[in-house]
Parts: structure tokens; sequence; C-alpha cells
């Protein structure tokens, strides 16, 4: 299993979860671009938005039914952003499909 994401979800890294069960997992990411950034992550493996199907969609729902719950919780009650980089022009690096949840500081738009 050559993927960090999928390591992390079955323990194989020691990571502190923020919030675990048995269809997804939220941690902290290793570079924070805000004062709350935490990824939230399916635990079986998804490589990308483009591969979310009619068979595994219903994670995607309850990825974003925690994270509200999970931003509560950390007290970004004025708002947060919830962000997914696909593919190569997206921005994403680690090819396991993840939610950023970011918040504490006002966001700009459009990104860069
Ligand atoms: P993306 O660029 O959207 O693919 O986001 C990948 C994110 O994963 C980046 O924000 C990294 O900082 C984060 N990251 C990579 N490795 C780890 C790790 N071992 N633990 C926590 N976050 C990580
Ligand atoms: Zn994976």
């Amino acid at each position: 299993m050559d993927c960090i994401f999928c390591k992390i979800a079955n323990n194989l890294i020691p990571t502190k979860k923020i919030y675990e069960d048995d269809k997804i997992v939220a941690f902290n990411d290793l570079e924070p671009q805000a004062p709350i950034h935490i990824l939230i992550i399916p635990k079986v493996h998804i490589g990308s938005a483009n591969e979310i199907t009619d068979e595994n969609k219903d994670i995607v729902s309850h990825i974003f039914c925690v994270a509200s719950k999970i931003a509560m919780e950390k007290g970004l009650k004025d708002g947060y952003r919830i962000v997914n980089n696909c593919g190569v022009e997206g921005g994403q690096t680690v090819q396991h499909l993840h939610f950023h949840l970011l918040g504490g500081r006002s966001m700009k738009w459009p990104p860069g």
C-alpha cells in the first residue's frame, strides 16, 4: 500500500484523529493554511473527485455532514471553507480523495 492517506486511515502512520467512524477519518493538515485546517478522507481508497461514482458517492455527503459538525465544534460559527483539489491543475498532491476544512480567518476569492 503506497498511499499515505490509506496508511493514516489504517493506523500505519500514527496520527491524532479529530474524528473517526467506520467510513471516514479527519485529522490536522501537516502544513496548515489557516488556524483550523483539517483533512477529511474516506477510509476506502478513492483516487480523486474524478473517481466518485454512483457506487461510492454516499461517502461525499457523509463527509460534508461530518465536516459541518467538526466546524461547529471548532467554533467556526461565522463560516469556513471546504476545498477539494482534483488533478494536476486543481493542485492535488495526494492521490486519495480528501476535503480540506479551513477556517479561523477570512477567506479570499478567487483562490490562487
Ligand atoms: P492536496 O494538495 O489537495 O492534495 O492536499 C494534500 C494535503 O495533505 C496538503 O495540504 C498536505 O499538507 C497534506 N498532507 C500531506 N501529508 C500529510 C500527512 N502525513 N499528514 C497530514 N497532512 C498531510
Ligand atoms: Zn489511499
